[in-house]
Parts: C-alpha cells; structure tokens; sequence
C-alpha cells in the first residue's frame, strides 16, 4: 500500500509535469500487451521488466500472471494496494482518483512500482530517510516521516535500491 497526502504531491510536481508531457506520450506506450492489466498500466508493466534487466533480473509480468487494475480505492490518500497470497494471483489495484489527479509521470511509476515491490519482489516497507529526510526507498509506506524524491535524477539511485535489495 502507498499512501500520499495529494494536495502536497500536486505542489510538488505541478512544476515536473509542465516539462515532462512530451516525453510522457512517447512513454506511455508498451511493445506487447499485458492481458490481465488495464491497458493504462502496460507501459509501467513494461518498464519494470526493463528497469529489471538492467539489474540483471529476468521478469516477465505476463507469466507472472499479476493483475492490474484501476478502481477507486475506498480508504483516504492511498493512492494504490497489492494483495498476494499463496492460492491467488498477485494483483494491484491503483486508486482512480490518484491516477486522473494531475500528476507527474514519475509519480505514476513511484506507485505502480512500489506495489510491484509488494508483488512482485515480495518486498515490505522501508521507512529509512537519507540526512536531509528524504525517503530512501520507494517502498516508504507514507506513514512515515520521510519525504518523497523520486524524479529523473533521482530516479536510477531509486530503482538500484527496489531491484538491488
Ligand atoms: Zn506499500
């Protein structure tokens, strides 16, 4: 689960989002489907698997069978959940209200990808903050005390950590 307190979030990337939409239509497309996921998540479906294999992990989603989809989420500012268990298929949901918010498409992919950890890396939450209090891991909970940084610089110091743990 990844909770965001949204007004926060949309100060913070009201300014990455002007400078990002070119690059994010090219982005948003996948080089194959991904049957069991909403069509709007194949490209962080995709993304993952490459961010992956740049670390030396073979994932295929696909095989995985995870299912993903966008409903609303009924709990306040949890913009998206993972649930997992031995006889079920690992599946995602991402909090509607969070993905037509205007947010950055970095911070799309902080979410997908967080519950990816979740799902698919079987990881649990990290809380730990670098000295100036940012979060140190995708996978902070939102409960916690640290802020979030994930943006293009930050963004492969960010994925060393989810895929490198
Ligand atoms: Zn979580």
């Amino acid at each position: 689960m990844i909770k965001f307190a949204f007004p926060f979030l949309l100060a913070l990337t009201a300014l990455l989002v002007s400078c990002q939409k070119d690059e994010v239509a090219d982005a948003l497309t996948s080089s194959r489907p991904f049957p069991k996921v909403d069509a709007r998540l194949w490209a962080y479906f995709e993304r993952f698997e490459e961010e992956g294999a740049l670390r030396g992990l073979d994932i295929d989603l696909v095989a995985e069978g995870i299912i993903g989809q966008i409903e609303e989420i009924a709990e306040e500012h949890v913009a998206g959940q993972c649930t997992y268990g031995s006889f079920i298929d690992n599946h995602i949901i991402i909090d509607l209200t969070f993905w037509k918010s205007d947010v950055s498409d970095n911070t799309r992919e902080m979410v997908v990808f967080h519950e990816l950890g979740h799902c698919y890396l079987n990881r649990g939450h990290r809380e730990d903050a670098h000295p100036n209090g940012a979060c140190v891991s995708v996978m902070r909970s939102g409960a916690g005390a640290c802020f979030d940084n994930y943006r293009e610089e930050t963004r492969k110091e960010y994925l060393d950590e989810l895929f490198g743990n």
